[in-house]
């Protein structure tokens, strides 16, 4: 029987050239259609200025929406309105934008996103009918204090509505970009810390909420992560800028 569908979701960031943006969403496309079918929820979140482009590719590319997805990284809380050079959540349901990054670390230093601010996105996104992909995780001062579990506890509770329906990215941050992971020990017991967190915080039924990691994630190292039993999926960047490295992710999932 087939197992449950796993996720692979590619986060792009501020990379990519236009073209080369469109060129690596064609060879995701064609790559995925030469693997024929299997239950693997493939989802690419180009930036802003290259979701239409992305979006039109996907239409033509002859793969169900169930195999290839398109994301953004993410949305402005209100519907409309006066904010000058900001992107809501409807604006990209609009364009055919299915799922949507929100609270990703970048954001949360970058930008100053509280989970307050968080949990608003979460609702815009999901009034807007997207699929929230909420990112969590640790700074490496907090894991070493042994405050991670403190740190997960207070961005569920901040960043989550009661009645969350959407995906939990655990992004410790010390292993993005760095290319350092958590053990698979350590991984194991996160995942059931937030797996043990989540029911005591949503009123609906945490188990059914798929959790990504994610941080550092290659191909060769897909096959260990991936066979975590709690785990849903992974959450990619630098690996996710080619295709072949992509689907090399996807082809172990
Ligand atoms: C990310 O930023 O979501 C991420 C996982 O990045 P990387 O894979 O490059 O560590």
């Amino acid at each position: 029987a087939p197992g449950p569908v796993r996720y692979v979701v590619g986060n792009w960031k501020m990379q990519l050239e236009h073209q080369q943006g469109m060129k690596l969403a064609t060879g995701i496309a064609d790559g995925l259609r030469a693997m024929g079918p299997i239950p693997v929820q493939t989802v690419v979140c180009p930036s802003f200025t290259q979701l239409y482009g992305v979006h039109e590719i996907l239409e033509h590319a002859d793969l169900p929406e169930d195999r290839l997805a398109l994301g953004a990284q993410d949305c402005y809380p209100a519907p409309s309105g006066p904010f000058t050079g900001d992107i809501s959540a409807q604006m990209l349901a609009g364009l055919g934008v299915k799922y949507v990054i929100l609270g990703h670390s970048e954001r949360r230093q970058n930008h100053h996103e509280t989970d307050a601010i968080v949990r608003q996105k979460v609702k815009a996104a999901t009034a807007a009918g997207l699929v929230p992909i909420v990112c969590i995780g640790e700074h490496l001062t907090e894991r070493n204090e042994g405050r991670a579990a403190s740190v997960l506890a207070s961005q569920i509770e901040g960043s989550l509505t009661r009645d969350f329906r959407g995906m939990i990215a655990y992004e410790p941050v010390w292993a993005i970009g760095s290319g350092v992971m958590p053990s698979r020990r350590e991984l194991c017991h996160k995942l059931k810390l937030i797996s043990a967190l989540l029911p005591m915080h949503l009123t609906a039924d945490g188990q059914t909420i798929p959790l990504l990691y994610g941080g550092s994630v290659t191909a060769a190292l897909a096959p260990s992560i991936l066979s975590i039993p709690d785990l849903a999926g992974v959450l990619v960047g630098s690996a996710s800028l080619q295709a072949s490295s992509f689907l090399g992710i996807v082809k172990v999932a």
